[in-house]
């Protein structure tokens, strides 16, 4: 993340001395100076601006390591903010020396690990706006534009997706993990409504379901109800063979990946989708990383099903170039979710006076950013079309890296790769192997690329998602597995 090695920021003051240019107590700047454009003002708008104009326009970012210790990087933050003053100018050295330089740029190229980032720069830029037009997102009243625009986006992903766009709804929420709690908290109460009887409510999930659907579970009482997938993918037979004799009118929900974080698995949605409807059971689908995947003509069918989905949740701030945080979190029939999330308080019944669409209703938040008008602004601005063509590189890439695995003598693919994740195995490697690795990768910031595990044992792991990974940097990475 770090401007230093532009060299376009050396001249700023550093943090030394901060606390020893204290200002004397007259010489204090009232406090609603802090609001107006005075000439303080008028420098830091060029100053910040002009930082975020070179990070935005790095092209490739650089990877960066955090090369301070814990201990460095505490001391070097010490006695910024005090009670006095300090120049813009001084601050924002402190963030290029560092800040940013501690922070490892996930939209860079060479990020190959967890799942990266890659947000557009169009995205970047309308994020900043989003900022500066304070907009609070919070309902109709307040925001009917911005949420109309936001609703847009949403209608093209139910649309891609397979439900109805004129009916399906939601909001976007801050991430993958909001977006399960809020929609598994709607399966909860829409069960509880079903059958007041029971006590405590179970939720069918795969082995490789996300850890957050674990923690959501946990947070809403209910258990989870574990079935073994022989192949990692979530299938009807598995539910049939996993829950074999057992009562399972106390099954509220079963949850879906479309792609698993460690492997881009995409589950068995039609036959798991057509269980729940037979059953009664809330159809949750998680494609907080994979979700994106509709979008490629490629890899639609793999989707067959999703349409069967009471709820979904997508990313953009993964697969769909949009800058953190930004899931966005659709219901089938959002009058469910109102009946669980809408917040009943004298001061916000003016809020559903209207006939409006409230996003508050639809998530546990009240306050939100508006997270979906970057992506409206560069969905708008590059066409959608650009959008299924950037996913389908990854996928591309990611087949292309298989290839060049299959044919190495020491390397062994552990499986085809579904969407954009390559997991293989280095004959002869014990776990400390793969750490040195990408140790050694990442100390010389060609690539960063952690090792995961595989039923139990550590493997090499590609997460492509930015389009401007190269097969070069692939053959570059492999090549050190020598
Ligand atoms: C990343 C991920 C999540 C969590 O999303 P956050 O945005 O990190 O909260 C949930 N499920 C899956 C499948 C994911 O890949």
């Amino acid at each position: 993340m770090s401007m230093t090695d532009t060299g376009a920021y050396d001249e700023l003051p550093r943090p030394e001395g901060t606390r020893e240019r204290r200002r004397k107590p007259h010489e204090r700047v009232a406090g609603r100076a802090m609001h107006r454009v005075d000439q303080t003002t008028e420098q830091m708008v060029r100053s910040v601006l002009a930082y975020a104009e070179n990070r935005l326009r790095m092209d490739p970012v650089p990877l960066d390591q955090g090369t301070l210790t814990n201990a460095q990087l505490y001391e070097r933050l010490e006695g910024v903010i005090c009670e006095q003053a300090s120049t813009p100018d001084e601050v924002l050295g402190v963030y290029a020396s560092v800040i940013a330089p501690s922070v490892i740029s996930a939209d860079s190229p060479r990020f190959l690990g967890f799942i990266p980032a890659a947000p557009t720069k169009a995205s970047l830029l309308f994020d900043m706006l989003v900022s500066c037009a304070s907009i609070q997102g919070i309902s109709w009243l307040e925001a009917s534009g911005a949420i109309a625009a936001e609703n847009t986006v949403l209608s093209l992903i139910a649309g891609e997706a397979g439900l109805d766009p004129r009916t399906a709804g939601g909001t976007f929420v801050s991430g993958g993990s909001a977006g399960n709690l809020s929609a598994l908290a709607v399966a909860r109460e829409e069960a509880k409504r079903r059958d007041p009887s029971v006590g405590r409510w179970r939720v069918v999930v795969g082995t490789d379901a996300h850890s957050s659907v674990v923690n959501t579970l946990r947070l809403l009482e209910m258990d989870a109800l574990v079935v073994e997938t022989p192949d990692h993918r979530l299938t009807r037979a598995d539910i049939e063979r996993g829950t074999a004799g057992q009562d399972l009118s106390d099954v509220a929900a079963v949850v879906c990946t479309s792609g698993t974080t460690n492997a881009g698995i995409i589950d068995d949605l039609d036959s798991v989708g057509a269980l729940a409807q037979e059953r009664g059971w809330w159809f949750h689908v998680d494609g907080a990383y994979g979700g994106a995947g509709i979008f490629a003509p490629s890899l639609r069918a793999k989707y067959a099903g999703l349409e069967r989905a009471d709820s979904f949740i997508l990313d953009p701030h993964k697969w769909m170039f949009t800058p953190f945080d930004c899931c966005a979190l659709l219901y089938a029939d959002p009058a469910k979710a109102r009946r669980t999330h809408t917040q009943d308080a004298s001061y916000l019944d003016v809020i559903h006076e209207h006939e409006a669409w409230n996003p508050t209703d639809y998530a546990y938040h009240l306050t939100r950013r508006a997270r979906g008008l970057p992506l409206w602004f560069s969905l708008a601005v590059h066409g959608v079309g650009a959008y299924r063509d950037a996913i389908e590189v990854a996928v591309r890439l990611a087949a292309e890296t298989a290839a060049m695995i299959r044919a190495e003598d020491h390397l062994e693919l552990v499986r085809e790769p579904d969407l954009g994740i390559v997991l293989f195995r280095r004959l002869g490697w014990e776990e400390e192997d793969y750490h040195a690795w990408a140790r050694e990768l990442h100390q010389d910031e060609v690539a960063f690329i952690p090792p995961s595990a595989w039923e139990g044992e550590t493997v090499g792991r590609f997460a492509f998602l930015h389009p401007d990974t190269s097969l070069d940097l692939v053959r570059e990475v492999l090549d050190r597995t020598r």
